[in-house]
């Protein structure tokens, strides 16, 4: 059976009009599912009851089920989902003051390995589809619609690589900015890549979400050892592609850099990522390494993460430091798909207590 999530509520109305149902029936059908959160066709209670079964037999609203949601302490929460395959998918839901942005999975698992990122040590599973990534959203907005709070932000930063995922994220994207489902700004839509270079113009030409590049290093020689992907796509292309990418007024793009003790932290590391952040019109978002049982690497003291960042903005970056949510649930950036079930568990009670 087709799934409806993944489809605008524009092609839905194209979809009925083949099928000679008015239009405003998509409007209609649109709101119940994404307005008030009702998958259930029969309990669209203002379509003809005949149509109600026909949808029925037709579309599915349903693609992932919820299996668990974990809380931190700072109110973060994971939320493991299973797909009709039985895999597990993760999506992590961050209150942040005013904003509730949701950290959305593209992948099943990842191709990139990484050497920092526990998602790549599981290898590629597959692709998920546009239904898959905004069934995610739909369950945060179920979530959150219980404590009476909606969703604002959505971020393609959980596992997977976003771009080689493309047309899916792509989809799922109309789907989210869609005035009539999730009508998101594109503003609020960030997509993080590790530098697919030729798919960030075709990203950035379909859709206009922002942008997060996945830096890490500011050498070819470490960033191989650390990105994988930069044999194929070396700095100097990806720089070039960031300078093309389409960026709103007023906006910048973000380079992620995951701070390893004694790999990527020194004086001279902020100063070069100072040089490149700036001449790409670039803010930095740090993010000390979130350790994990797969990744050798450490977190620095937090004395070298503040002394990382005077360096950086001293040189005249623009410069934060994330301080990644949800650590003790297994939650944070890098962290997903790290283990599974009772082991998971069982690990973020020796995290939270570290
Ligand atoms: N594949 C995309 C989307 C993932 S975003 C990308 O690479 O951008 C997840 C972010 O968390 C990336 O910047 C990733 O490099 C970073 N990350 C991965 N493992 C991490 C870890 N253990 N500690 C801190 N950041 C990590």
């Amino acid at each position: 059976m087709n799934s409806l999530l993944a489809l605008t509520p524009d092609e839905l109305r194209s979809d009925f009009a083949a099928a000679g149902v008015p239009g405003f029936r998509a409007a209609q059908v649109a709101s119940w599912l994404y307005a008030r959160r009702v998958r259930d066709f029969a309990a669209m209670a203002n379509l003809p009851r005949e149509l109600r079964a026909t949808l029925a037999a037709t579309w599915d609203t349903r693609t992932l089920e919820r299996i668990d949601v974990r809380e931190a302490p700072d109110g973060t929460r994971k939320l493991v989902l299973g797909t009709r395959d039985a895999a597990r998918i993760e999506a992590v839901l961050i209150p942040e003051g005013r904003r509730q942005t949701l950290c959305v999975s593209s992948q099943i698992g990842c191709s990139l390995d990484c050497s920092f990122c526990a998602t790549g040590r599981m290898g590629l599973g597959r692709n998920l589809r546009a239904e898959e990534i905004v069934d995610q959203a739909l369950h945060a907005c179920e979530l959150l619609a219980a404590d009476g709070k909606a969703l604002t932000h959505v971020v393609f930063m959980g596992m997977g690589e976003p771009l080689l995922n493309l047309a899916s994220v792509v989809q799922a994207i109309r789907v989210l900015t869609h005035a009539e489902a999730f009508a998101l700004s594109p503003k609020r839509i960030t997509v993080s890549t590790a530098g697919v270079v030729p798919r960030l113009a075709q990203l950035g030409a379909a859709v206009p979400v922002r942008l997060a590049v996945s830096l890490h290093a500011t050498t070819d020689a470490l960033r191989d050892e650390l990105v994988p992907l930069n044999r194929r796509f070396p700095l100097a292309k990806l720089l070039e592609a960031c300078a093309a990418y389409p960026v709103a007024r007023r906006d910048r793009l973000s380079f992620e850099y995951a701070l390893l003790a004694g790999v990527n932290d020194s004086d001279a590391d902020a100063r070069s990522l100072a040089r490149i952040a700036r001449g790409a019109r670039a803010k930095v978002n740090l993010i000390p390494m979130n350790e994990h049982p797969a990744s050798p690497y450490r977190r620095p003291s937090e004395a070298r993460i503040d002394a990382f960042l005077a360096v950086l903005c001293e040189a005249g970056a623009s410069a934060t430091v994330r301080r990644s949510r949800g650590d003790d649930i297994l939650a944070a950036c890098g962290q997903l798909g790290a283990l599974s079930g009772a082991q998971a568990g069982a690990t973020s009670a020796d995290a939270s207590g570290r």
